[in-house]
């Protein structure tokens, strides 16, 4: 099962490490043959190449369209060589056997990323490369196939121990990389054309990633882990620059995501905003003139659950706020960018994990969630929906003032970033009790609740937090009970999406206690 490599065909785009790897290959007297760019690539390297043409007998034509689509390539790629008839044709027709294919592809997923128009993002579309790999990898029995310059170092070290021969095992490995490779290229192509015509329930559907990292584990350590970049163009955890600290696990990078997103809901040039996050649930979100006022508030509002926390900033990391959050046992900040000063305190935290991003998420952008179930997938479009955009409607006999449409408005937008049922209550445009991930709404209320109530005692106030404060409801209320629970806790204003048959009986206890309330018209589930 061992064979001799003797010819390869090389056609890259992405020229990494070419020539060494070329340079070796000749070294070990394997003929090269090559494409257009490739082959000037190595000719100006000092190296003798072929040109594809010499194979096929056909120039290159249609802008590179059609370099290698050809007989003279694909039979000398597909033939089984110890087949009379196979053997017999490639003599009849002058076909070359190849028995190494170096490929990498038209970079179509980069050119997403850089917002290309549609008609570069469509010549980006490589054919025959696809359809060289797809052949190769087929008749792996003779033919290595190459897709990524990372595996260039295993061939040679392959070649070098084998006297110039490769082992089946080696040839078949590549081959289920090779059609790994087509087939994310496939899905990343088919991904960008169902976004342009909106097509969200494709017959197929295929998703395209690319390994990020290997994980330790995955939410347990029993579990098995890996992360990987779909290629989206969105600041967040995926496309993230590592400054400094351990590796993120499984559980930091979902939690990490959870609150960049939640602080990606507040335009840095109207507000600083710091959410405290964790099992990716919000235990403190605040507003403020400055980062470290809202990391203050933040964190008044649940500091036992803070300890171990994920901290996501929606602006630069300064040095003072730095000073503080590293006073707190955090796992990771994530922010937009940093101080260099600040760098600086948070490498003393030699463990704390810092990511900047270099931007914020539009949080109206739209995209794709994912989720699987047992023998499937859920698919649906991102929770784009802003409170800003709503049409607010008050229904109550009491308006809320200014300053309670504010914090409203602000409860509404961590509302939905919390685990459903969700009760936050808000003062000041910080939170002051946060209700998670409840089977009913009015345990939900009964807990935020509670948790207020600890965070005035932690902060050594005499007044409760929640006294004047206002609350929002991820999903309408179906009796007025979880209200009331609200009201007694000293709510004065609601916002909720409304829409419950009961709804009349909520504004009627609305009313009742001179509380203002104002319905969205959007729910926000999050499970
Ligand atoms: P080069 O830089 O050598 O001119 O081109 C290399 C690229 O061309 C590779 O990414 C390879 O996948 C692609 N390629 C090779 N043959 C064909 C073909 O017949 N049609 C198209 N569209 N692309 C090809």
């Amino acid at each position: 099962d061992r064979v001799k490599v003797k010819r390869a065909l090389i056609s890259v785009s992405d020229k990494t490490g070419l020539v060494e790897f070329a340079t070796e290959l000749a070294g070990m007297g394997v003929e090269l043959v090559s494409t257009g760019g490739t082959r000037k690539a190595l000719s100006e390297a000092g190296l003798t190449v072929r040109d594809v043409s010499d194979l096929t007998g056909f120039p290159e034509v249609m802008d590179g369209r059609v370099k290698t689509l050809h007989p003279g390539v694909h039979g000398g790629l597909l033939a089984i060589r110890d087949d009379e008839a196979h053997a017999k044709a490639m003599s009849d027709h002058d076909i070359q056997p190849i028995d190494l294919l170096v490929v990498n592809l038209y970079p179509f997923e980069e050119t997403m990323k850089s917002g290309a128009d549609t008609t570069t993002q469509v010549e980006n579309i490589d054919i025959g490369g696809p359809a060289m790999i797809r052949a190769g990898a087929k008749n792996h029995g003779y033919v290595t196939v190459l897709v990524d310059p990372a595996d260039y170092t295993s061939l040679l070290d392959e070649l070098r121990t084998n006297a110039g021969e490769t082992t089946f095992a080696l040839r078949w490995m590549m081959a289920g990389r090779a059609y790994a490779r087509t087939a994310a290229y496939d899905a990343a192509v088919s991904g960008w054309f169902a976004e342009q015509s909106g097509d969200t329930a494709p017959r197929r559907l295929s998703i395209a990633g690319e390994l990020a990292e290997s994980l330790r584990y995955g939410e347990n350590p029993h579990q098995d882990a890996a992360f990987y970049r779909t290629g989206e163009n969105r600041p967040g955890v995926a496309t993230a620059r590592q400054v400094q600290g351990k590796a993120l696990s499984y559980n930091n990078i979902n939690d990490t995501d959870a609150a960049f997103e939640l602080v990606g809901e507040f335009d840095p040039a109207r507000t600083k905003a710091v959410a405290i996050i964790k099992h990716a649930n919000p235990c403190g979100v605040a507003e403020g003139e400055t980062l470290i006022e809202a990391y203050r508030m933040a964190l008044r509002c649940d500091p036992v659950s803070a300890f171990g926390g994920i901290v996501a900033l929606n602006a630069k990391l300064d040095a003072a706020s730095a000073r503080e959050i590293t006073e707190v046992f955090t796992e990771v900040i994530i922010a937009p960018d940093a101080d260099d000063e600040a760098i600086e305190i948070v490498r003393a935290k030699k463990n704390l994990r810092l990511l900047l991003t270099g931007g914020l998420p539009d949080p109206r952008a739209k995209g794709r969630f994912v989720k699987s179930v047992a023998g499937g997938l859920l698919i649906q479009s991102r929770d784009a929906g802003v409170v800003d955009d709503l049409d607010l409607k008050i229904v109550t006999k009491r308006a809320p003032t200014e300053a309670e449409l504010a914090d409203l408005k602000f409860a509404f937008r961590v509302a939905k970033h919390v685990k459903s049922n969700t009760i936050v209550y808000a003062k000041d445009r910080a939170t002051v009790g946060i209700g998670a991930g409840q089977m009913s709404r009015v345990d939900a209320a009964g807990i935020a609740a509670r948790k207020a109530a600890d965070a005035t005692k932690a902060a050594g106030l005499t007044e409760p937090l929640t006294r004047g404060c206002v609350v929002a409801s991820d999903a309408f209320f179906p009796f007025a009970d979880g209200l009331l629970s609200a009201i007694e806790a000293g709510a004065r204003a609601v916002i909720q999406p409304g829409g419950s048959m009961r709804d009349d009986e909520v504004i009627r206890a609305a009313d009742e206690h001179d509380v203002a309330m104002v319905l969205t018209g959007m729910r926000h589930f999050r499970h």
